[in-house]
């Protein structure tokens, strides 16, 4: 249908940043447009995306705004404590550990977080898409796109072209937009994996996190709700691993039976959640960092994993595309309701001087942790025992970080 569209905004990748991004502006009135270049059902499909998302405090309100909380087609599971070991495979963890309790964070006592599935809220979003009398969505589809000083133009090949103020892109890691527009990145390739499947196991896990950093990498055990899922053949008792491993040897765990990756897993987690089985499919994910050395260019805007990706350590990588997106769609919303151009340099540059140092220190900081935790050396382990049993005790700064992993 060609011809042309008048929009304020155009969201190019219609992964989770994007496409909540785009539904949070359509619920507030901004005229928008949503392209991917893939197909939206499949990517609901349970075999499409294993992965399990930590949802901090501050992005549920985001998801919130967008109208996808209560389109999550099941209820995501709180985290309510956190607890922070260290440890080596086939020994118990350390006693020096770090608990946080989400009581002590202070305000609401709220949960630390919620656990919803990648493919739950693909499913809210590709549900959402179709009720929003604001938003368009072509897909799949690809685009060009040129930019003016004025205005900027995507043209959906076989389709429109979408005349907008400013242009968001979201395509994920090898954004092409962000490469047209010649912004450079900084990498780190880490020489590790990530394995990503569902456990299930005889004990209740009570709503706890279990981040135990290992020579290889971190092992993450955290809380899902009970399965109602055929392929689980149902299970009460059920959480989502994420574990790091070198590369190679993440190979040789893949390819493990369940019994023999079962032992694998009783080995590094200890016994708290007695007896484990693995359940389902299996996923793996090459891990590297990137930042973009810029996030905006004329009438464009980088978003979520286009701008950033950091190591999955804590879990923060989603997290911090919402913060993006909850950024942009409030310096949007507030430029559209004073009549200002909504794609002009001065709200972008507010955007990038919002989120680019708060990604750079997530960034570092995880980066600095999996250095950190990811060596033997025994001088380096007994002082990061000690650095975990004092950041333990000191209030002030446990505190400081619990409300950092609730997104405060
Ligand atoms: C093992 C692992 C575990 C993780 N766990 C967590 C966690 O617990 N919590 C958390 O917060 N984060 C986590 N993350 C990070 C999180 O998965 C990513 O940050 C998130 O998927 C980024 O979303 P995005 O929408 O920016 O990009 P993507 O998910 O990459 O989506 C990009 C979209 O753009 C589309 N696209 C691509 N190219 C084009 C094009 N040329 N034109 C149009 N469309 C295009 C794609 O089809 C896709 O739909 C984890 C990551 C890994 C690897």
């Amino acid at each position: 249908m060609p011809g042309t569209l008048m929009a304020d905004v155009c969201v190019v990748g219609a992964g989770p940043v994007g496409g909540t991004l785009a539904c949070r502006l359509a619920a507030a009135g901004v005229e928008t447009v949503l392209i991917d270049r893939a197909p939206l059902p499949p990517m609901a499909h349970p075999a499409f995306d294993g992965r399990a998302y930590a949802i901090a405090a501050g992005s549920r309100v985001l998801l919130q705004d967008a109208g996808l909380w209560d389109c999550l087609p099941d209820p995501p599971h709180p985290i309510l404590d956190i607890r922070v070991t260290d440890g080596r495979v086939g020994r118990p963890a350390s006693r020096l550990h770090l608990h946080f309790d989400h009581r002590e964070a202070g305000g609401e006592a709220e949960p630390f977080g919620w656990m919803v599935e990648a493919r739950g809220l693909r499913r809210a979003l590709n549900a959402h898409f179709q009720t929003l009398p604001h938003l368009r969505v072509f897909a799949p589809a690809e685009v060009t796109v040129e930019r003016a000083d004025d205005f900027a133009t995507a043209t959906v090949h076989g389709g429109p072209s979408i005349q907008c103020r400013l242009v968001v892109a979201a395509e994920g890691r090898q954004s092409p937009l962000r490469e047209a527009a010649g912004i450079p990145v900084t990498r780190f390739e880490y020489d590790q994996t990530g394995m990503v499947f569902a456990i299930a196991h005889d004990l209740p896990h009570n709503s706890l996190a279990l981040e135990h950093f290992l020579p290889s990498g971190p092992f993450a055990v955290l809380p899902m709700a009970p399965s109602q899922d055929a392929e689980t053949g149902g299970a009460p008792h059920v959480s989502a691993v994420v574990w790091t491993e070198r590369t190679r040897m993440a190979e040789t765990i893949l390819a493990l039976d369940d019994r023999r990756l079962a032992r694998e897993i009783r080995r590094r987690l200890g016994d708290y959640l007695g007896e484990v089985r693995p359940v389902g499919r299996r996923w793996s994910y090459p891990l590297s960092a990137m930042l973009a050395h810029r996030y905006t260019d004329t009438r464009l805007a980088l978003a979520g994993d286009a701008a950033h990706g950091i190591h999955p350590i804590a879990g923060q990588g989603l997290n911090l595309g919402f913060r993006d997106a909850i950024a942009l769609a409030g310096l949007v919303v507030a430029a559209k309701a004073n009549g200002e151009d909504i794609g002009s340099a001065d709200p972008l540059m507010r955007y990038q001087r919002a989120r680019r140092p708060d990604n750079m220190a997530m960034l570092t900081m995880t980066d600095g942790l999996d250095r950190l935790f990811s060596t033997n050396n025994p001088v380096v382990r007994l002082a990061r025992d000690l650095g975990i049993a004092g950041v333990d005790r000191a209030g002030p700064m446990k505190r400081m970080f619990m409300r950092r992993a609730m997104g405060a």
